[in-house]
């Protein structure tokens, strides 16, 4: 294959190591700086420059998007999506686990624990904000920060109020987060490749520092992970559509509470606490996936007018209810499950005698009308996803 790293750091140890991995598995590579790239958009092909130059084929693309460009960054990514070359990772991947707001915005609904974490922009609402997620001390991050920094402990309610009045005034958003005192400094970094965790350790934060970030002099080791923490990242990353992911998660008194999910998260600390070949990793599961390029759902689902993808949630007066999916006539309607979800678990294309219970999932594709009469009829819950 021709495999292509986007990086603006070609020399770092990540760009290196996947670089690596590539010639050890016989492949040609290039990296190419992000920020080199142009795009022309016409009403025909799509069409990608580098360096002024028109680029020349490759098979794949692995996004190494740092904050510091994570705009144009994606739009690169999207081009090579619209190129149909295979992305490790996607735009809107990228784009929704890059700002620590959206990314738990998408991850609240599906009961992964979070820690609880207020967004404001009045500065009247500042101390009932504090209050809201338990009082000081608090935790103030910036919405794209990372290696820890822009992230802040406020000790006091005052404290937590005057930094977040500065930086408002300088017109920066933060989210204020509960402190999860019981983590004691240290959190779980979780490396997942294509719903897999490949390696994963502990970090631990040094002196009187509380941020476990290996950029803040954090000290890494291996960690052999609970099914609960290894389920949680995999869910992480899977909810946020990333095949390659560093879930951070913090251990609450409860059980894991995911603080972010890195699209590019760095190998160096992870290959060094764990001895594992993380970069090979990755590489043979491009190989696996590159002939196998994603569709963009939304995108194409625009095309068949008047169908849409919803979400049936039964209830115990649904008519649903103890019916097989051949009794349920869905199909006659024009609908089709594609999944149905069931607790923590997942059943694609389920068989015909599959029998609907109370609390299923039903991931539909059909016709909307169809879809959204399941609300009168059948006393359901229905959201439809996309139209
Ligand atoms: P960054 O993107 O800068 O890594 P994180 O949200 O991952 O930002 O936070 C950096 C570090 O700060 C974490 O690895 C963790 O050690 C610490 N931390 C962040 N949020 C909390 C919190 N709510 N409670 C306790 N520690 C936290
Ligand atoms: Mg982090």
């Amino acid at each position: 294959m021709k495999i292509a790293i986007l990086s603006r750091e070609p020399g770092s140890y990540s760009t290196k190591r996947l670089k690596a991995a590539c010639f050890a598995r016989g492949h040609k590579v290039k990296v190419l700086d992000t920020k080199y790239f142009s795009i022309l958009v016409t009403d025909g092909e799509p069409v990608l420059y580098y360096k002024n130059r028109l680029l020349e084929k490759f098979d794949a693309v692995i996004p190494r998007i740092g904050a510091s460009i994570t705009s144009f960054g994606t739009s690169i990514v999207r081009q090579f999506e619209k190129l149909k070359v295979f992305c490790l990772n996607s735009s809107n991947g990228i784009m929704d686990s890059r700002d620590k707001l959206r990314a738990i915005q998408i991850l609240s609904k599906h009961k992964i624990g979070l820690p609880p974490t207020v967004f404001i922009s009045q500065k009247e609402s500042i101390m009932s904000a504090i209050d809201s997620v338990g009082g000081a001390p608090v935790v103030i991050k910036l919405l794209e920060g990372t290696q820890g920094m822009g992230v802040i402990l406020a000790e006091t309610n005052k404290t937590a109020e005057s930094i977040v009045q500065a930086m408002q005034s300088t017109k920066q958003h933060v989210l204020i987060q509960h402190f999860v005192k019981e983590s004691k400094g240290k959190d779980i970094r979780a490396f997942v490749v294509g719903g897999k965790v490949v390696a994963a350790m502990r970090r631990s934060a040094q002196g009187n520092e509380f941020r476990s970030n290996v950029h803040m002099g954090g000290l890494v080791e291996p960690v052999k992970l609970t099914k609960e923490f290894e389920r949680t990242a995999i869910k992480a990353a899977q909810i946020l559509g990333l095949k390659v992911a560093g879930v951070d998660m913090l251990e609450g008194k409860d059980g894991p509470l995911v603080m972010e999910v890195n699209s590019s998260p760095g190998l160096q600390g992870i290959e060094q606490a764990t001895k594992c070949d993380v970069a090979g990793e990755i590489i043979k599961f491009l190989e696996d996936q590159a002939s196998f390029p994603e569709i963009d759902i939304r995108q194409r689902l625009t095309l068949d007018q008047g169908y849409g993808v919803a979400e049936i949630s039964v209830r115990h007066d649904s008519e649903l209810l103890n019916k097989t999916i051949k009794e349920t006539q869905l199909k006659k309607q024009t609908v089709l499950i594609l999944s149905v979800i069931r607790g923590d678990e997942s059943i694609p294309i389920p068989p015909s005698d599959y029998t609907i219970q109370e609390g299923d999932s039903l991931l539909c594709y059909g016709k909307l009308s169809a879809l959204k009469s399941y609300v009168k009829k059948h006393n359901t819950t229905v959201r439809i996803r996309s139209m």
